[in-house]
């Protein structure tokens, strides 16, 4: 696609603007469309990047409404950004060139659970701890699990192809989409797929709208895959004596064929950062968690424990099967954002992911990187996964250039293992810069081609990853 198609819309005519906020005005009715002075929340989310204010925010409260939006946006060339909990860490849901926030979080509602069909079909505005809190009253299971789960949407959740600790076992947002209403960025109804667990019927277009970041279409309607709630879950906290430890420990464990739901692994600078908040047993300095969802979980316990009472890299171990004592062995990684904040002014938080095997091979990468830099950091994430939270750290200004220098080296790095710059966050515009090092140039073809397909004036989120080449340099 050349750079004249990926242009934003040619908005930013102050006049067509305004009348494109008339023509909105008239057919929402002035309580859906906001401008003014409360612009100012929709040009942040839970990234750092500075965004310009939008012109406008439509509260959709049904399709039709996204529809309308879509098409008055389109008939005046004006940018429109969908938006849900707003807690993206990539800034994939800022109005980087002004429009239309679309919000969808009063699009809500969760419209069935069927225990017969093992689905859920949700409005895309529904907070996805609210979904796991009436599955589970079922006795029914939603895995993805990102740990903004309070405050995050799962029209987002779709839209980011959101992860979390469980998607070691079950897989991410996308593992679990069976089918989504969309409007696309061109005004279309669109119904893809259904409630049926499987299908081989044509192109999956539901699996390409999953990570999307709101660059094709507006989810209206979202039928997700559900299970039976697991009868018992066991979580066990691991305190080993150093990071290459932990490494070895976390290997040793899969390697006797056990199966965690999630095995999240602390570094040794990420502990340090609560130790004092928090009870650390004396020497633990790495800590690894591992959770078991099944029936019996007490004979994985012992067998576990046999396993670790044996490797001299494992300092003290808890297990918990009762709720509260196990949220209770979450208390560490749970502190960990807070407590981050607390010792540095700045902070970058990547989410980068290697295959399972390179995991300790990318924390040799991230130590070489932060001492070649002089760059404080400290990682911490989805050890299972390969799919870690590298941070850098930093509290004046004039070491920025050096974090930027160890930024582009880390995702040098995981490239050169065969990994991704998003396990689970996305691209947005945060890593727009480093595209084109990881999709060739006949794959973002491909993929401008199907933007193009779905949005045809390129209203939809324009200036992110599928906005084009410009931004993107090669490594
Ligand atoms: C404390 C914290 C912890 C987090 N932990 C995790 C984690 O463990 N795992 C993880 O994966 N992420 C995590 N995240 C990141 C974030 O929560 C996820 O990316 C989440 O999926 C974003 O959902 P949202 O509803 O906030 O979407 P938003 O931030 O509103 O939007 C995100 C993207 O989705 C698009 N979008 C929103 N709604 C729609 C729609 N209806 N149709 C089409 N596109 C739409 C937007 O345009 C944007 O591109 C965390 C964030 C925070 C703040």
């Amino acid at each position: 696609m050349t750079d004249a198609q990926q242009a934003p819309p040619a908005t930013s005519a102050p006049s067509a603007t305004r009348a494109a906020l008339r023509a909105l005005t008239a057919a929402l009715g002035p309580s859906k469309v906001a401008t003014g002075d409360a612009m100012l929340p929709w040009s942040r989310d839970d990234s750092p990047y500075p965004s310009p204010l939008p012109d406008a925010v439509v509260h959709a409260a049904s399709e039709d409404d996204v529809q309308t939006t879509i098409r008055i946006a389109n008939e005046y060339n004006i940018p429109v950004v969908p938006r849900a909990g707003g807690t993206g860490r990539t800034g994939a849901a800022l109005p980087l060139h002004g429009g239309i926030i679309l919000a969808t979080d009063s699009l809500s509602g969760i419209e069935e659970i069927s225990k017969e069909d093992l689905t859920a079909v949700v409005r895309p505005g529904v907070v996805l701890g609210d979904l796991h809190a009436a599955c589970t009253e079922m006795g029914l299971f939603y895995p993805p699990d990102p740990s903004s789960l309070g405050t995050c949407m799962l029209g987002g959740n779709v839209a980011t192809n959101a992860g979390g600790p469980r998607a070691f076992l079950y897989g991410s947002t996308r593992s679990w989409l069976l089918g989504v209403d969309v409007i696309t960025g061109g005004g279309e109804r669109l119904v893809l797929g259904g409630k049926t667990r499987k299908r081989s019927s044509g192109y999956e277009l539901s699996q390409l709208f999953a990570g999307s970041e709101g660059t094709l279409g507006v989810a209206t309607r979202i039928t997700l895959k559900l299970l039976p709630k697991p009868p018992e879950t066991l979580t066990v906290a691991i305190w080993c004596r150093s990071d290459p430890g932990a490494a070895a420990v976390a290997a040793t464990i899969l390697a006797a064929r056990f199966s965690p739901a999630c095995l999240e692994f602390l570094d040794e600078r990420t502990v340090d950062v609560v130790r004092g908040e928090l009870v650390v047993p004396e020497g633990g300095r790495a800590l690894l968690i591992a959770e078991f969802d099944g029936e019996g979980v007490e004979v994985i316990a012992e067998r576990l424990g046999n396993l670790l009472s044996g490797l001299p890299d494992v300092c003290v171990v808890h297990a918990a099967v009762d709720p509260s004592r196990r949220e209770a062995l979450w208390g560490v990684r749970r502190a960990l954002s807070l407590a981050t904040r607390r010792v540095t002014r700045h902070k970058i938080s990547e989410d980068v992911v290697v295959p399972r095997g390179s995991a300790g091979a990318l924390l040799d990468d991230v130590a070489r990187i932060g001492e070649l830099h002089r760059v404080r950091h400290l990682t911490y994430g989805h050890a299972g996964d390969g799919n870690l939270h590298v941070n850098f750290l930093w509290n004046d200004e004039d070491e920025k250039p050096r974090v930027d220098a160890a930024l582009d080296a880390l995702f040098r790095a995981t490239l050169a293992r065969g990994g991704s710059l998003s396990g689970e966050h996305g691209i947005g515009i945060a890593k727009v810069p480093w595209f084109a090092a990881e999709h060739s140039a006949t794959s973002r073809a491909l993929q401008a081609a199907h933007k193009a397909a779905w949005d045809p004036k390129g209203i939809l989120n324009p200036g992110k990853w599928a906005g084009g080449d410009r931004n993107h340099r090669e490594c």
